[in-house]
């Protein structure tokens, strides 16, 4: 089977989830103008789902690019996320409104979305890896894979049981290299073990890389920046340093963006080890502004009366305080509660998790402070 890898031109994706004028009919001349300029610097990837944009993405592109580019000039990922569909047929149904509100008979590749153990036992009992290969039977869909938000165990467990994914998207940044709760190197090496490229999402962390606190900001400064690249394109190329993260994702909202980010992923060579090593120091400053150093071992959890999710919690928190990121309150609303797993503020103090922790966390304190933050 011919890899979905050699369909696509370049190694930046354009994703669609933070799109001009909201998503909304007043940004299309911007967009318009964006979808333009990527397709004319070599690019040909875009990326959308349905929630994005409060369900605007999809039909932005069908405007955008779509009814102004032919089908065969460009590769387009849609997903199915879980909350809009139920059963089989609901999933069907969803699908078949997806490709009609995109404008296309088909996309080039279809993920299961924001996959994590609690969305991958929900997506089984729903039959998305029953119903999936009926579309890429009658090529509605022309390859399948996952977009994924957990530990590397359970990454290793999901591609164990279902070869036939083609892909998985990951959270994969330098400051999540330092981040247990995300574990990207962990999740890049299980992809790499079963010969399963993959997408990158939140290279940017969501934005947070691109203005950088003081202290971090000085240690970038410090480090030899030949080609001149900005602080957005340090971050696409550390992630495409890795040579098994074939797209890389970028959320670009106006013209600038997309322009920097194009001139940063034109040639996207490898960074230099010795640039590498030095975007790791900028954890110390990470850890200075109060990261929580949660390893995502997950030995906490177990235990817990309320089925919480803590180091996903702890990792929200992280991405809230120290990053000030624009995504873990949606993040935390839609993937880390709800399907038995109780909120930060449904912990009863017990205090089995504590006592489980390796790393001494004092973790009902920390559920306070996620409260707080997301409740
Ligand atoms: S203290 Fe809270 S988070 Fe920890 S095990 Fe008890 S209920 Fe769960
Ligand atoms: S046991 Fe501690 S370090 Fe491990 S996941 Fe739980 S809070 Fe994080």
């Amino acid at each position: 089977m011919a890899s979905w890898t050699d369909e696509v031109q370049g190694r930046l994706g354009f994703g669609c989830m933070r799109l001009p004028g909201g998503g909304g009919e007043g940004g299309y001349g911007e967009m318009r103008r964006m979808v333009d300029t990527f397709l004319g610097a070599g690019f040909n990837y875009f990326d959308t789902a349905r929630p994005y944009h409060g369900g605007k993405s999809e039909t932005a592109l069908r405007e955008c690019l779509v009814k102004r580019h032919p089908r065969e000039s460009f590769f387009l990922t849609d997903k199915l996320t879980h909350g809009t569909f139920r059963d089989p047929q609901s999933l069907r149904e969803v699908f078949q409104s997806e490709l009609e509100a995109c404008g296309v008979g088909y996309f080039d590749m279809l993920l299961a979305h924001a996959v994590n153990a609690a969305h991958y036992d929900l997506y089984t009992r729903c039959g998305v890896f029953d119903v999936v290969p009926e579309f890429l039977a009658d090529g509605r869909a022309r390859h399948f894979g996952i977009s994924f938000h957990d530990s590397p165990d359970v990454l290793e467990r999901i591609l164990g049981e279902h070869p036939e994914i083609e892909a998985v998207q990951i959270q994969f940044n330098y400051a999540d290299f330092a981040n247990g709760a995300v574990q990207s190197l962990g999740c890049y090496e299980v992809c790499e073990r079963h010969g399963v490229p993959c997408l990158v999402m939140e290279p940017v962390k969501g934005g947070s890389l691109v203005n950088l606190p003081a202290a971090a900001q000085a240690v970038i400064d410090a480090l030899p920046n030949p080609e001149g690249l900005s602080n957005a394109g340090l971050a696409l190329r550390f992630a495409a340093s890795y040579p098994n993260n074939k797209v890389v994702l970028s959320g670009m909202s106006d013209l600038s963006q997309m322009e920097d980010n194009i001139r940063s992923m034109a040639d996207p060579a490898p960074l230099p080890q010795e640039f590498i090593d030095g975007l790791m120091k900028v954890h110390d400053v990470f850890r200075e502004l109060g990261m929580v150093e949660c390893t995502a071992c997950h030995y906490c959890t177990d235990g817990c009366p309320r089925q919480i999710m803590i180091p996903e919690m702890l990792g929200a928190l992280n991405t809230k305080r120290v990053f000030g990121g624009w995504n873990p309150g949606w993040y935390y609303s839609n993937s880390l509660v709800g399907n038995g797993h109780g909120r930060a503020g449904d912990c009863i103090k017990c205090g089995k998790c504590e006592r489980e922790c390796p790393q001494k966390l004092p973790i009902r304190e920390l559920l306070e402070a996620v409260s707080e933050e997301f409740d």
